[in-house]
């Protein structure tokens, strides 16, 4: 299976791991003992991530993608692998390591607006909120409904 990357997604590959965000990933993957493939778009996708932070399904760092779950379960879930994929471009867009504070200003933003640090966080909004497994609360719902909270397969 040699596909080859597409313009882009080679660019986003070689500049993630210039701006160090692909090797601090590495570094997270091999510090908890993540088993990495390569994944599709030149990610690298670990699975069975165990630690308890940060709590989330899944999380990306530059082009890493660390899931809680098996591989079967995400192979099932493209979506997911693309939602994260567009938060590897973001990572690419903040030049690597930004990206970190401006996403925790972001989630601290959302917190504020809607008591969920994703549902109005830019990053999420863009990345693709159903893609992510968020579901967007429903505003119009008399006597107002509470957030909508975390799943186990939310992924920050
Ligand atoms: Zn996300």
């Amino acid at each position: 299976m040699t596909r080859k990357l597409s313009r882009s997604a080679r660019l986003r590959q070689v500049w993630n791991m210039a701006n160090l965000s692909t090797p601090l990933g590495l570094l997270v993957a091999a510090a908890t003992r993540t088993r990495v493939v390569r994944g599709p778009e030149g990610l690298v996708l670990g699975f069975g991530y165990r630690p308890r932070l940060p709590r989330a399904g899944a999380f990306t760092v530059g082009n890493v993608v660390l899931f809680r779950a098996g591989i079967a379960d995400v192979a099932a879930r493209p979506r997911l692998v693309a939602h994260e994929s567009r938060h590897a471009s973001q990572w690419a867009k903040c030049l690597g390591l930004p990206f970190l504070p401006a996403y925790l200003v972001a989630a601290s933003w959302s917190m504020l607006r809607c008591g969920h640090p994703a549902l109005q966080n830019p990053f999420e909004v863009r990345a693709g909120l159903a893609d992510g497994g968020y579901r967007p609360r429903q505003h119009d719902r008399p006597g107002g409904s509470p957030p909508t909270r975390h799943r186990p397969d939310d992924h920050g």
